[in-house]
């Protein structure tokens, strides 16, 4: 990146994997930084320590395959742009096979001392409580944002458009549902033109699947909220094994329900329940099964979720989920260069902006840091194609998503434009390294555009 020198301050909220990745490339870029973080006066309930760019739980950045894998693809992309969260996971790295797994206090500990010793970086201790009326700034308070921002926040962009909890259900590859058992049907066909007709994909199952169905969501194995992740946590919604729970035909006759559909692979047998799966992104590339926000733990939800007919050999993108995350529904409130559209002097960066994990929290930490570096030195900086790691994410959150039914995402090569090939669809195995082929070039290119 071109430095030219900034004599204004750029305020970032949060020193987490997002904030002290934005803080560091800004900084790098020429621009003053002041860094706000509340820990260690003001902690939550998953942090431990007071240093930057806490891991309050895995210790794991995941697979670190830049030739098949989305997430070793974001790893190669921040890289190439001189991350520090990259480069200091790198230098603890510890061995986990593929994965790239870290020492965590070694790690933390060591982008702490470099933002520290940076020259452009001021840290000031301390929560903020308001959104601040001038001057630029990056809001990177994570899933934990401390309660008075994100009571500032909701005030600002509308309680609606802010949530406290993700509900998250599993995420399904659209090309790896049977379609000889499912079908395309809206309940009772509602919409005034075919796509809305057929916006549903359904999975017909019988008394015997429903009953095995229901026997293997009871029995298998959960996990518990943390201590204190529950204030604040409402019915609205339940985990679908709790409203198994509460009766065996609760989900029969509420997200299962098989009324308003007709089999066409079968039309004259009504089927006992139904499972309905929705698009969950303008690719049509993606689906979340309805209702279907679970505790289950990640093993078990996919033994379970492969029972129902139309699902057995389902790649997910994502599994389901319920945490206390607080994150804006950034498809309505956020422009495409991460600044809240109500008020374009807040740009949003990590896992409060619904994307999904370390990685990609401090990827887009990296591009709003660069985003707003270039803003403060009279640039403008785009992000990145959508057929990059990095620009599928910020494409997903700031436009491409379902807006209805946003919830956190991972990154996934769902998100990105689909590679076709002459005589059909590529397997995996190839298409796969055609999609990390085509974004490393496309990133490089980026990189290049964005010395200016
Ligand atoms: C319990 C839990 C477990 C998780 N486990 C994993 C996991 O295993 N693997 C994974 O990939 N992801 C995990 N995540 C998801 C997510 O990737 C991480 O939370 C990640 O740290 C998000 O990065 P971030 O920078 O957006 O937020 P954070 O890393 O949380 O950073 C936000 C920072 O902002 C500070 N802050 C908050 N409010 C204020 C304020 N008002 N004023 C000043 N400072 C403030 C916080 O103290 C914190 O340092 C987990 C999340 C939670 C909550």
């Amino acid at each position: 990146m071109t430095e030219t020198h900034s004599t204004q301050t750029l305020h970032i909220v949060g020193a987490g994997l997002a904030g002290s990745e934005a803080a560091w490339q800004a900084a790098q870029a020429g621009v003053p930084v002041t860094l706000h973080e509340m820990r260690p006066e003001r902690g939550t309930f998953a942090h431990r320590t007071g240093l930057c760019a806490e891991m309050v739980c895995s210790n794991s950045f995941r697979s670190d395959d830049d030739e098949k894998n989305a997430v070793g693809l974001l790893h190669w992309e921040m890289r190439a742009a001189s991350g520090l969260i990259m480069e200091m996971a790198d230098r603890h790295r510890l061995p986990a096979g593929g994965a790239l797994a870290v020492d965590r206090e070694a790690f933390a500990e060591a982008v702490t001392e470099r933002l520290r010793a940076h020259p452009r970086i001021r840290f000031v201790p301390g929560e903020i409580t308001d959104l601040p009326r001038d001057g630029q700034w990056i809001i990177a308070t994570g899933p934990l944002t401390s309660d008075a921002l994100g009571q500032a926040i909701a005030a600002a962009t509308g309680r609606a458009s802010l949530a406290f909890f993700d509900a998250i259900a599993p995420i399904v590859h659209a090309d790896t549902i049977d379609m000889d058992i499912a079908w395309r049907q809206s309940r009772y066909d509602k919409g005034d033109t075919e796509d809305e007709q057929k916006a549903y994909i359904n999975c017909p199952m019988t008394r015997d699947d429903y009953e095995a169905f229901i026997d293997a969501l009871l029995a298998a194995e959960k996990t518990e909220f943390h201590d204190g992740e529950t204030a604040g946590y409402f019915d609205g919604c339940l985990p679908i094994e709790v409203m198994a729970e509460r009766g065996r035909d609760t989900l029969r006759f509420g997200p299962m329900k098989p009324v308003g559909l007709t089999n066409p692979h079968c039309p004259e047998q009504k089927p006992y329940a139904v499972v309905q799966l929705r698009r969950d992104n303008a690719l049509g590339t993606l689906y979340n099964i309805v209702g279907f926000q679970t505790k289950m733990k990640y093993g078990a939800q996919l033994e379970v979720f492969r029972m129902i007919p139309g699902l057995r050999e389902a790649a997910f993108a994502r599994l389901g989920g319920i945490h206390r995350n607080t994150f804006l529904n950034s498809p309505t409130l956020l422009d495409d260069r991460m600044r809240l559209k109500s008020h374009p002097h807040l740009r949003f960066a990590g896992q409060i902006t619904g994307v999904e994990g370390y990685v990609e929290s401090a990827a887009m930490g990296l591009l709003a840091g660069r985003m707003a570096a270039a803003a403060l030195q009279g640039r403008d900086l785009p992000p990145p194609g959508p057929e990059t790691a990095t620009g599928a994410l910020v494409h997903h959150i700031t436009g491409g998503a379902e807006a209805r039914s946003f919830q956190p995402m991972n990154v996934n090569f769902g998100l990105f434009p689909p590679i076709e090939a002459r005589g059909g669809r590529r397997g995996r195995a190839t298409r796969y390294p055609a999609y990390t082929a085509r974004a490393k070039e496309a990133f490089g290119q980026w990189l290049l555009d964005a010395q200016g």
